[in-house]
């Protein structure tokens, strides 16, 4: 019998459990099979209600969720397909929305995704046309079209979150866009993987306070040495493994017996714990070639399941100079933020001042100067003359300070005065994704993410009430190219009255 994820999830009486799998760069074969056979005997064994089936993973080309999905729904199991914004613009992803909702698979997990990777003849173009935030409110949308036309069954749409930052800046803005999936239409959370149990406690309490009515589901995966490695060094954005885990981890696999048996007790000891905080469910990651690992998990989780609390202290590694929201479950020494330094107020403080300055006297159609400004751009218009003001004015002031792409929707003021098109290589206008480290970009590992340094320049003025606050609509391509000082006042940009 088909088990309902979205039933059993939002049932509060249920602790779901769900199995991630990631399909390989062949159509056939050793890896397509072992994940059917996965899935074939999660069905069989029952305690699991659904597989989720990742996304070109790392960027990289491997077979398609859906095709994979739908074989795999066909046999009975429920399936969550992950949909990221890296590969298509928003038609192709409305487009396969549809697709998808035509095959009955609803369940869709909303991420910005990771940056392209490498495909035919070297690394393939980063699309991200829509961020998590905004495909979270498009398939809201169609869910309102597809019932209205007479399909039975809306969307049940889901998004991520990565607790494990470091960065007092980081972690603000992964919650409050946290917020802003919630509002755009996410049914339930996923959470990135990481072995630091104060930040799930973080995670859970701010999300109770604001959010309880959705259920969030705790990441846990199956620790190889070779995972750990990855996660240990950045490679897997959002993920945290700390350096003595990894060590500890690379000495239980000598044996590789006792390697499997100890990340089987790791697996099943985080469950308990994310069970015993809360968490309305797990969500089992490394899990490649049978379903057996699993069962091991899950039959021990139901051994531990009423002694959690001991195995608080397994996972008190914490990254170094984090920052926590909250008092900690576990003792962690608190590291104060960096001070700002000359750096600080030379690319940030005084740009930012600047350019607030500015855009409060050119650009607030509630200024007594703005009526005055719509006349000027309408002679410009009227007289086929806008090009000259971009070129003349526009275009040197934003390209010098801004690095401006001229996208002609410009969102520098919901991001503390920095371009999302220049600044950030996934263009994100709602707030980051989930891959910063440190404060540094997941893409450009030496630049500082764009939306550290809005939360950095926002505080220094004295304006962190305003961080994240604006639900930025996706930039409209029809304006590209053109000015977008004209386009504001002449209300064609997404900031239209
Ligand atoms: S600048 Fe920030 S949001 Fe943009 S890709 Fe880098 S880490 Fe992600």
């Amino acid at each position: 019998m088909l088990r309902i994820f979205s039933e059993e999830l939002q049932d509060p009486k249920n602790f779901v459990v769900t199995i991630e799998l990631v399909p390989g760069r062949e159509s056939f074969g050793r890896t397509t099979d072992s994940l059917v056979g996965i899935a074939k005997d999660a069905f069989a064994d029952g305690r699991v209600s659904a597989v989720s089936i990742t996304d070109n993973p790392g960027g990289n080309p491997s077979l398609s969720p859906d095709v994979l999905g739908y074989e795999i729904f066909k046999y009975g199991l429920d399936v969550i397909v992950h949909f990221t914004c890296r590969d298509m613009n928003r038609v192709g992803m409305e487009s396969r929305a549809l697709q998808l909702a035509r095959l009955g698979m609803k369940n869709i997990l909303c991420l910005t995704g990771d940056y392209s990777g490498k495909g035919f003849e070297g690394r393939g173009a980063p699309v991200f046309d829509l961020d998590s935030v905004l495909l979270s409110r498009m398939i809201k949308g169609l869910t309102h079209r597809l019932l209205a036309s007479g399909d039975p069954e809306p969307f049940y749409q889901g998004c991520g979150v990565s607790p494990f930052k470091t960065r007092k800046s980081e972690c603000i803005a992964q919650y409050k866009k946290l917020d802003k999936k919630i509002a755009a239409g996410a049914g339930f959370v996923i959470t990135q993987l990481g072995y630091d149990i104060n930040k799930f406690n973080e995670l859970i309490r701010y999300h109770n306070e604001k959010n309880a009515h959705i259920p969030v589901m705790g990441s846990v995966y199956l620790l190889s040495p070779r995972a750990a490695k990855a996660m240990n060094m950045g490679r897997v954005p959002g993920a945290f493994v700390s350096d003595a885990l990894y060590k500890q981890v690379a000495s239980e696999w000598k044996d590789p017996k006792a390697g499997m048996n100890a990340a089987i007790e790791r697996a099943a000891r985080l469950g308990v714990v994310l069970k015993g905080f809360g968490y309305r469910g797990i969500h089992i990651g490394g899990v490649h070639k049978s379903f057996d690992t699993v069962g091991a998990i899950l039959d021990r989780m139901e051994e531990i399941e009423d002694d959690w609390p001991k195995y608080l202290s397994d996972f008190a590694d914490k990254e170094k100079n984090a920052y926590y929201c909250y008092d900690q479950v576990t003792q962690v020494e608190e590291t104060p933020e960096p001070k700002p330094g000359i750096r600080d107020r030379l690319t940030d403080h005084y740009p930012y001042s600047f350019l607030s300055t500015a855009h409060n006297l050119f650009f607030d159609k509630t200024n007594v100067l703005a009526p005055m400004y719509r006349k000027f751009a309408q002679f410009l218009e009227n007289h086929d003359k806008t090009w000259v003001l971009k070129r003349c004015l526009e275009d040197p002031m934003k390209m010098s300070m801004l690095s401006c792409q001229g996208c002609g929707d410009c969102g520098i003021q919901h991001a503390g005065f920095l371009c999302p098109e220049s600044g950030c290589p996934k263009h994100t206008r709602n707030g980051p994704c989930g891959g910063s480290r440190d404060g540094f970009c997941e893409v450009y590992k030496e630049k500082r993410c764009i939306w550290v340094r809005a939360y950095d320049r926002l505080k220094h003025a004295d304006k962190l009430s305003t961080f994240l606050e604006d639900r930025v609509p996706p930039r409209n391509w029809e304006l590209n190219k053109t000015s977008s000082w004209a386009n504001f006042h002449l209300n064609r940009d997404h900031q239209k009255s």
